[in-house]
């Protein structure tokens, strides 16, 4: 070994890489700061949870994130590209996708022929475009293994539009993994969900987190606690503290600014 080689150090060695990398992002709807100089960083293998009250900026971040809206000034680099030239489809065609969203459940045909559809999509690199390929019989086993992933594998022959609340969920969820995005991109996933329905859907995302980093938007406290690997705290849209569960928890600001402090 020549002595100008300087070792790698441990750090550097286990060092995560942003998939997602925001800098100093600003957005304002007239005299309203939406997105108030965000910097914020989603790691490969992480979940990284987005809370904070109504009305901070959590879904405004995610749409300039996913091309819906453009940032008045800051960056946006998706795996070291900038990508805020990109559009919607653009965007989910590299990979970053707004999952859940993106492909939209059509409520007339069965579980099995939307998950074709999105697998479809992902093959041909183009998103909800419809083909009268339903019946090409090598998407069906593909579409299958998505669906019992979800633990929908049975219920395949059901209309969309007679699946229960939940199952529609998981089948959007299957859909979401049909695309094979880079990066889960969620907006309040367990919206609308019961108690067991969200409790599924915890379980089922810290699954998710090791095909792809999720950047987590959710009310759900139970459910962010138990899922993030770190949390940003936004109030009005503004980053007031990005850390783990237990400094989030611990922080005296958030608890006020958020939590509440009386415990509520
Ligand atoms: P959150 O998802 O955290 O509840 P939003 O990102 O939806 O918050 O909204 C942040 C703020 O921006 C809110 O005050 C909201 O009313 C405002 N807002 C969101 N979208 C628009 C828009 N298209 N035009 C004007 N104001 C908007
Ligand atoms: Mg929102």
């Amino acid at each position: 070994m020549t002595n100008n080689i300087v070792p790698i150090s441990e750090e550097l060695l286990t060092m995560k890489k942003p998939v997602i990398s925001i800098k100093s992002l600003s957005k304002s709807f007239g005299a309203l700061i939406a997105s108030d100089d965000i910097t914020i960083d989603l790691f490969e293998g992480e979940i990284h949870a987005l809370i904070g009250p109504n009305g901070a900026g959590k879904s405004t971040l995610i749409k300039q994130i996913a091309g819906d809206l453009q940032q008045d000034t800051g960056e946006i680099y998706f795996n070291d590209e900038e990508v805020s030239h990109l559009d919607v489809v653009g965007r989910a065609r590299a990979g970053l996708a707004r999952s859940f969203q993106v492909s939209s459940v059509a409520s007339q045909f069965t579980a099995l022929q939307n998950t074709m559809l999105a697998v479809q999509g992902k093959s041909n690199r183009t998103y909800g475009f419809f083909k009268p390929a339903l019946k090409d019989s090598s998407l069906v086993d593909k579409a299958y293994s998505f669906l019992s992933e979800v633990g929908l594998g049975k219920r395949g022959n059901i209309i969309a539009a007679e699946l229960s609340h939940g199952e529609r969920r998981r089948l959007e969820m299957a859909m979401a993994l049909a695309l094979e995005p880079k990066v889960f991109l969620l907006d309040e996933p367990m919206a609308g969900l019961g108690a067991s329905g969200s409790k599924d859907l915890t379980i089922f995302l810290s699954e998710l987190k090791e095909k792809a980093p999720i950047l987590l938007v959710e009310h759900d406290m139970e459910a962010v606690f138990a899922l993030a690997d770190r949390i940003s705290v936004l109030v009005y849209g503004r980053i007031i503290i990005t850390g783990t569960v237990d400094e989030i928890r611990n922080n005296s600001e958030v608890r006020e600014a958020y939590l509440g402090s009386d415990d509520a």
